[in-house]
C-alpha cells in the first residue's frame, strides 16, 4: 500500500462522535470516500511495475508453497499468514472472488490490504438476498466491489439461444455468465484469492493454499481451504459480518436463484446447487 493509500484510508477515524453525525453514517461515508480516492489510485500503483509473465507468476507459486504449505513437522500456513504473503508478492495485483456468500475472505483480506478489489460475478441471476448482500458488503467493509457481468444480458441470451438456458444446458450458461466474465476480469491481475474450501465437495477435498491457475493465466489462492462451515461461521459471528440471509433460511450454499433449491434432510450442502443434475460446479474452481 502507497502513503496516500494510508492517508486516505486514515481519513476513516476522522468522522465520530462529535462531529454532530451519526458516527456510524460518518464512518460509511468516509469509507465511500476513501475508496473513491483508492480506487483512483489503484492503477498509478499497478504502473508502478509490469505484470509479471506466467513463467514468472509460475516461480511465485514454487515459492509459495515452499513458504506456506506443511513441511515435516510444521503445519500449514494459517489464512492470515496465507494472505500476508499474498499482500507482499501481488498488492495491487491481486483481487478476491466473492459469490456474496458470506463475508469473511473479504474481510480477512481487507484487513491486511484495505480496499481490495472484491470481484463479484453478476450473473443477471442472483436471489434479491445476496444483491443486497453485495450492496451491505460495500457499506460495511473496507473493499472495492467490482461487478463482473457476462457480455449479454439475461434478455440478449434468451434471445439468442432461447429463454431458461440454465435448465437446458447449465454448462453452457455457466460457462457464458460466470467463467468466461471472470477470466477476462482477472486479465487485469495477477493473483486471486478465493474462497474455496476442502470440506465443501469431494473434487475441492486437496484443494491447495497457493496453485498455479492455467485457465486464468493467474495464481490462485484459497487462504481458507482448511476451514470448517463452523469456523467461517464463528468468525463471521465475532467480527458481526453482513451473511447471506439465505443461509440462515435454509439454503447452506447459495448461487444463481434458478439452480439453487434447499438440500433435503440428510443430504449434504452443496446438493441444492443443480439439484437432480450431475453438476455440482460451475467451472469457476475445478
Ligand atoms: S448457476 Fe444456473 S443461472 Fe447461474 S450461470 Fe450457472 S446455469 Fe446459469
Amino acid at each position: 500500500m502507497t502513503t496516500t493509500e494510508a492517508a486516505a484510508i486514515s481519513s476513516l477515524s476522522l468522522s465520530g462522535p462529535g462531529s454532530g453525525v451519526n458516527p456510524r453514517l460518518a464512518r460509511v461515508r468516509a469509507r465511500a470516500a476513501a475508496r473513491e480516492s483508492i480506487r483512483a489510485m489503484r492503477p498509478a500503483a499497478r504502473a508502478k511495475r509490469r505484470r509479471r509473465t506466467p513463467g514468472e507468476l509460475r516461480a511465485v507459486v514454487e515459492r509459495g508453497q515452499a513458504q506456506l504449505n506443511a513441511c515435516g513437522d510444521t503445519p500449514e500456513a494459517n489464512a492470515q499468514a496465507v494472505i500476508a504473503w499474498a499482500v507482499r508478492e501481488f498488492g495491487p495485483y491481486m483481487a478476491v472472488a466473492s459469490s456474496m456468500q458470506d463475508t469473511v475472505l473479504s474481510h480477512l483480506v481487507a484487513e491486511q490490504f484495505p480496499f481490495v478489489d472484491v470481484l463479484f460475478g453478476d450473473t443477471g441471476y442472483h436471489f434479491a438476498e445476496t444483491l443486497g448482500t453485495r450492496g451491505a458488503v460495500e457499506i460495511e467493509l473496507d473493499v472495492n466491489v467490482v461487478d463482473v457481468r457476462p457480455e449479454l444480458s439475461v434478455a440478449e441470451q434468451d434471445a439468442k439461444y432461447g429463454p431458461k438456458l440454465h435448465d437446458r444446458d447449465p454448462e453452457a450458461c455457466c460457462a457464458m455468465r460466470k467463467v468466461a466474465p471472470m477470466k477476462k476480469a482477472l486479465e487485469n491481475y495477477e493473483a486471486w484469492a478465493t474462497g474455496v474450501r476442502r470440506s465443501e465437495t469431494a473434487a475441492r477435498a486437496n484443494a491447495p493454499l497457493v496453485s498455479w491457475d492455467e485457465r486464468n493465466g493467474v495464481v490462485k489462492i484459497n487462504p481458507i481451504a482448511a476451514w470448517t462451515d463452523d469456523e467461517v461461521a464463528d468468525y463471521a459471528a465475532r467480527h458481526g459480518l453482513v451473511v447471506n440471509p439465505l443461509l440462515a433460511d435454509g439454503y447452506p450454499s447459495v448461487g444463481c436463484e434458478p439452480c439453487t433449491a434447499r438440500p433435503l434432510p440428510g443430504e449434504d450442502a452443496r446438493s441444492g446447487r443443480w439439484a437432480g443434475l450431475d453438476k455440482d460446479e460451475c467451472g469457476l474452481h475445478v
